[in-house]
């Protein structure tokens, strides 16, 4: 498999202005770097409302950026328009939380999997042994084609979420949160589901959770985002076994250790209160208030992703070369 870069971003911005005043932005995210390889996934972790979510939209270009620059196989897309702007949506894709939602209730299973075939204009000969074939491809029958949304269980429904988003064969995908809507039991299945659809069509993914666990099975390598920023990034297994930023270390405290005999001890990291307001974010380092290791120099200077050790890199003034 070839390891070449497939996206890189840099700079990335996106503010939204706070309905009802002239002046005040939610700085969603604000100035993001990062790349993905062909074929691997990246997992992107944080609490709700760190910036995830926009940041998956951004990148597929569903929403515009305020600045910075997505490249696509080495193409700036945020410049992407027309046939171009197309073609790229032909590649990337998105897979969103909530299957009840992003599935239109009024259309059958087999218009809602036919939209992006001829949006696409793909030619697939006689459309209804194309989309059977398809439907076996994430483990639905012929008898669902003709059902509506409404008649199909929460993992049935994000299987053609899933089928949707890849029906045209793109080269990347963001999946938003893919399982959390689902019941426990459905959550695997799923999960080793578009890990087969991965090797099966050499697939890059961009996988948002809040959970770090799932984003450590289905990640080889690990973004973690607080308030708009990735204040650490490096490969999953060793984000995972040795947490460097004080955050992710609070995110792992709440994962359970499988096996205490075998797995390290884990630092265990009480932080208080909620994550400040992405309106107003605090001066220095924006995790200074909830942090136990707080000086006066973070509350005074924002710290820069720095590689730590070869392919890790945080976001602390801890590891700052003195
Ligand atoms: Fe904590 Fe300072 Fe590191 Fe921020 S820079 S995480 S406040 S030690």
């Amino acid at each position: 498999m070839s390891m070449d870069i497939l996206l890189e971003v840099k700079a990335l911005k996106k503010y939204f202005r706070v309905r009802g005043s002239l002046t005040k932005k939610v700085r969603a995210v604000d100035g993001v770097d990062f790349s993905v390889k062909r074929g691997e996934t990246l997992g992107v972790v944080g609490e709700s409302g760190c910036g995830k979510t926009t940041l998956g939209k951004l990148v597929l270009k569903l929403i515009e950026p305020t600045s910075g620059k997505i490249f696509f196989e080495g193409r700036d897309v945020t410049k992407a328009r027309g046939k171009w702007l197309k073609e790229y949506w032909r590649n990337a894709q998105m897979v969103f939380q909530d299957p009840h939602t992003s599935l239109d209730p009024k259309m059958t299973i087999a218009s809602i999997l036919l939209e992006p075939v001829r949006f696409h204009k793909i030619s697939v000969g006689d459309e209804e042994e194309f989309l059977v074939r398809q439907m076996e491809l994430v483990g639905l029958g012929k008898e669902h084609l003709y059902r509506y949304p409404h008649e199909l269980s929460g993992g049935q429904k994000q299987r053609v979420a899933i089928l949707r988003a890849i029906i045209t064969r793109p080269k990347f995908i963001v999946l938003d949160e893919p399982t959390s809507s689902l019941d426990v039991s459905v959550q695997a299945q799923i999960l080793e589901l578009l890990k087969e659809l991965q090797r099966k069509f050499s697939l890059t993914y961009m996988f948002i959770s809040h959970d770090i666990s799932v984003v450590k099975y289905m990640s080889s390598k690990m973004a973690v985002m607080y308030l708009g920023k990735i204040v650490e990034i490096g490969p999953s297994d060793q984000l995972f076994e040795k947490p460097l930023h004080p955050y992710t270390k609070f995110l792992l405290a709440s994962v359970p250790i499988p096996d205490p005999k075998t797995s390290r001890s884990r630092e265990r990291m009480i932080i208080r209160g909620e994550p400040p307001s992405p309106i107003n974010p605090p001066p220095g380092c924006r995790f200074h208030p909830r942090c136990p290791f707080a000086t006066e120099q973070c509350r005074r200077q924002e710290p820069t992703l720095i590689e730590v050790e070869p392919e890790r890199f945080v976001a602390c003034w801890l590891f700052a070369k003195k």
